[in-house]
């Protein structure tokens, strides 16, 4: 399971598509104070098992025009600042649940994550991530409970990752995205 995400290297290319609408809609939106958005993006070095299309070097944002306030958008790509890609981390994590020495070999031969990487995602879903305003606030939309002792794999379940469908990953990481934006964590599901 997930496993066939491995050889479809056209992921990157679906997420960047989805970043660049995401940040559309915030450079439309503009300044708070109305001033008009100006790209001023962040220079990122992510890491998955991908050959990675142009773009995905860099993390969209804006500063404004007038009061140089900075909006960086929602993004599908990144989750905050974790040099993996988000699409990893979520992946990744969830292919743990269960883990056995072999599944954890196995992660690092065909993902590039090493052990230590995932426990410590592993706390992160289970503890920051449940905590968070951005899940308490997204929890009560789901027709059935999502099990926060079973993240992020309960919670790939919930957007039918288990058919393998790029549509239900790109959902899910979509759903995701206001984590990457700042303060961390603190966004609401709009
Ligand atoms: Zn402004």
């Amino acid at each position: 399971m997930y496993q066939s995400f491995l050889k479809d290297a056209s992921l990157p290319e679906l997420l960047l598509r989805v970043d660049a609408d995401l940040a559309r809609m915030a450079k439309a939106a503009g300044c708070r104070c109305r001033g008009a958005l100006h790209v001023s993006n962040y220079p990122r070095k992510p890491r998955c098992p991908w050959t990675l299309p142009d773009g995905c070097d860099l993390r969209l944002s804006f500063s404004c025009a007038i009061c140089r306030k900075r909006t960086t958008p929602p993004s599908a790509l990144f989750l905050g600042r974790k040099v993996y890609l988000a699409v990893v981390v979520a992946l990744v994590s969830a292919l743990r649940h269960g883990p056995t020495p072999r599944r954890m070999a196995l992660l690092k031969e065909q993902w590039g994550v090493p052990a230590r990487t995932v426990a410590r995602w592993g706390e992160w879903w289970r503890a920051a991530f449940v905590r968070s305003p951005f899940w308490r606030s997204a929890r009560g939309r789901f027709a059935r409970p999502v099990d926060e002792q079973a993240m992020p794999f309960s919670l790939a379940e919930a957007f039918g990752l288990n058919a393998a469908k790029p549509e239900a990953l790109c959902a899910l990481l979509r759903f995701l995205s206001p984590v990457s934006t700042r303060p961390w964590l603190l966004a609401q599901v709009s």
